[in-house]
């Protein structure tokens, strides 16, 4: 449609009053008319590599002979293994990926936490569902200080759309960060894992025993933080518990 100037000029007026209002916006390229995450900047989210572990899920790809042939990392084949049996996570953490979960924890775009959780659960590639349904999922709690600071968990809004199309059931009130701990992202690998111990404790352990968890995390790294949720989980008396990460 072809408008003449002035119509232009109120077409414009009208949009900028409306963006100033309530913008539409791609949060990452800028297009206006769009989602937070525009399809084209979505089709950029960058997924993990088709071979991971099968316990943890860290890529494989081009290790030696035997990681292959086993389909596990080094580390879950030489050390003691991980507390929760099965993670994986969709994405790779880098490029538009990156900046999309940026936006959403750093510059606190909620709705991109909708965006992420279903990209999560129906992204492209292989489904990547937990290898027996949940009983109950769980997103990985903040600190009540580190809540008050953000003004929402961002695992929960990932949690929430992730689950939105099932009917596994999601409780928040179960697994809860008792320690403020040192974000993840600023430590060494072996202060991470310190930084984590004793931090979780879970509340109603009656309503986990026996069940299958899933936790949901926005981003692994060294799997510190996901671990020893799972470890306080199994010590309380779940069955077992999955992760699934937006990104690693
Ligand atoms: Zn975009
Ligand atoms: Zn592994």
């Amino acid at each position: 449609m072809i408008l003449s100037l002035p119509r232009r000029i109120a077409a414009l007026m009208v949009r900028g009053a409306m963006d100033f209002v309530y913008p539409v916006r791609c949060v990452l390229c800028g297009t206006l008319g769009m989602p937070v995450a525009c399809p084209a900047c979505e089709s950029l989210f960058s997924l993990m590599p088709a071979r991971v572990c099968r316990a943890c899920g860290v890529s494989i790809d081009g290790a030696p002979e035997l990681m292959q042939r086993e389909r596990a990392c080094a580390r879950c084949i030489l050390q003691t293994p991980y507390h929760f049996s099965w993670a994986r996570a969709r994405g790779s953490y880098e490029g538009v990926l990156r900046e999309a979960i940026h936006s959403l924890k750093y510059d606190h775009c909620r709705p991109m936490g909708a965006v992420l959780g279903r990209w999560l659960r129906h992204g492209p590639g292989a489904t990547i569902d937990p290898p027996r349904q949940p009983d109950i999922v769980l997103p990985v709690p903040l600190h009540p200080r580190r809540l008050l600071e953000r003004g929402f968990n961002q695992s929960l809004l990932l949690a929430r759309a992730y689950v939105g199309e099932t009917e596994w059931p999601l409780r928040t009130d179960i697994l809860r960060r008792k320690r403020c701990t040192r974000p993840q992202a600023l430590l060494t690998a072996e202060q991470r894992a310190v930084n984590v111990r004793g931090a979780f404790a879970v509340r109603q352990p009656e309503a986990i025993a026996g069940k299958r968890l899933l936790l949901i995390d926005d981003v692994v790294t060294t799997m510190h933080t996901v671990d020893e949720c799972a470890r306080v989980l199994k010590e309380a008396g779940a069955a077992e518990v999955y992760v699934l990460a937006v990104a690693r």
